[in-house]
């Protein structure tokens, strides 16, 4: 695996490679690697030649009281997991490297920035896209590999490579769990034992959900109550939200029909605030 930290040597890297005929693959991550981010690299080298991947903790997508500063970081580690899935090429640029001094111009998706995280964690697409778009313009992938568990992010990111016409596939990728239930995050790092099981009301609620809808059961606002109870048995967990949306404009989905609609969950369990979702099955009409 080739790891370089400047722009100008993953640049050049990345582009022989294409010059060489071999379709790319990219993966960029924050670091702090675990199986879910390893799937999005065996998902990329399934669908490409080559696979690309970088690991940067993006100031620029957290909040000033968020937890930049203690983000869990382990580039020795995680060097070894990407060179043993067969990553050929890691960029894990410093700050400066990304935002060198004066740096003025963002990538900023309208209305889809503000929906589900973006409400409660002001700026952070912002930041995601911005980065998101830098990291294009320097790997030139075929092909982008994103989990589905940030499915704002996917949704956001596969707008803005329309808008912007980069050609790029953006390919999204299920969501990795623990054996019981729970998402894995570079974030559950931080949950000592106790919140560590609180944690798993939030996959136990959208298990309700689809329980249900598997059911038979279609009214968003009847799903929604029944994830809301199973989340009420959990007091020690603050909801930030809970919504039940259109994966693609992440705008509520019209009552009488979520099938197809993305439930998506936010809570903070002790400090930490961490994400789940799932899509429910189904066509959606029109
Ligand atoms: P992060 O390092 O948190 O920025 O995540 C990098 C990529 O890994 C993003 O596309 C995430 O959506 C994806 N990812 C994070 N956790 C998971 C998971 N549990 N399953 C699948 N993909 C994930």
């Amino acid at each position: 695996m080739k790891t370089v930290t400047t722009i100008a040597e993953m640049r050049a890297a990345c582009l022989a490679a294409r010059q060489g005929g071999k379709r790319l693959g990219f993966v960029p991550t924050m670091g702090a690697l675990h199986e879910g981010h390893l799937s999005l690299v065996r998902a990329a080298r399934e669908r490409s030649d080559a696979v690309a991947a970088s690991v940067f903790v993006n100031p620029a997508q957290f909040g000033p009281n968020e937890d930049f500063a203690k983000y869990p970081r382990d580039l020795e580690r995680d060097k070894k997991l990407l060179a043993s899935e067969g990553v050929e090429f890691l960029l894990t640029p410093s700050v400066d490297e990304m935002y060198p001094k004066g740096a003025a111009t963002i990538v900023y998706v309208e209305g889809l920035s503000e929906k589900l995280c973006g409400r409660s964690r002001p700026g952070h697409f912002r930041g995601v896209t911005t980065i998101v778009a830098k990291l294009f313009n320097i790997v030139a992938p075929d092909a982008a590999f994103f989990g589905q568990k940030d499915a704002a992010q996917v949704a956001i990111i596969r707008k803005m490579v329309r808008d912007l016409n980069f050609p790029v596939e953006i390919v999204a990728c299920p969501t990795v769990r623990e054996p019981d239930g729970l998402a894995m995050s570079s974030r559950n790092a931080y949950l000592n034992a106790a919140e560590r099981k609180q944690a798993l009301v939030l996959s136990r609620a959208l298990r309700e959900v689809e329980k249900k809808f598997a059911a038979g059961e279609r009214g968003a606002g009847e799903l929604m109550s029944a994830a809301k109870t199973v989340l009420a048995r959990e007091p020690s967990v603050t909801l930030d939200y809970l919504e039940i949306v259109n994966p693609e404009t992440l705008d509520p989905v019209p009552n009488e029909d979520a099938r197809g609609a993305l439930v998506a969950v936010a809570a903070f369990v002790g400090g930490t605030r961490l994400i789940d979702n799932v899509v429910l099955g189904g066509k959606r009409k029109g």
